[in-house]
């Protein structure tokens, strides 16, 4: 595993959801699961096994999650007045749909992250 100097900042790969090295196939397996990865990257072939992000994305995706909702229902009850009736239909809808696309980013963020830190477990050297 290694990052050359012709692979996409890790910021850029993450906001496209793509191969962390070549920054051109997608990292997700399609729209039906859209948080399932591939196994290996379509373009350049870059095994997607040493992944590990762990409880990463969803720590992040609570924090901004948590800002954005609980923001816009205060928003939304003491600046538009809007019935009880309509916060429940609006965040029950709403805060799932951001919630994947939020996942998605962050958990490729997360994994160019890893991948251009070659961040992985520590081992004891072998001398
Ligand atoms: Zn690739």
């Amino acid at each position: 595993m290694s990052s050359s100097s012709t692979s996409p900042s890790p910021f850029v790969s993450g906001l496209k959801c793509a191969c962390p090295r070549c920054g051109k196939a997608p990292l997700f397996a399609g729209p039906l699961n859209p948080l399932a990865m591939r196994d290996k990257c379509d373009a350049c072939g870059l095994d997607y096994k040493f992944v590990d992000t762990g409880d990463g994305p969803a720590v992040f995706g609570i924090f901004i999650l948590g800002f954005l909702c609980v923001g816009g229902a205060l928003i939304a009850e003491f600046k538009f007045g809007v019935p009880w009736w309509m916060h429940i239909i609006l965040w029950g809808i709403l805060t799932p749909i951001f919630a994947v696309f939020l996942l998605r980013f962050l958990k490729a963020t997360l994994i160019a992250l890893q991948f251009s830190n070659k961040a992985e477990e520590g081992r004891i050297a072998k001398e």
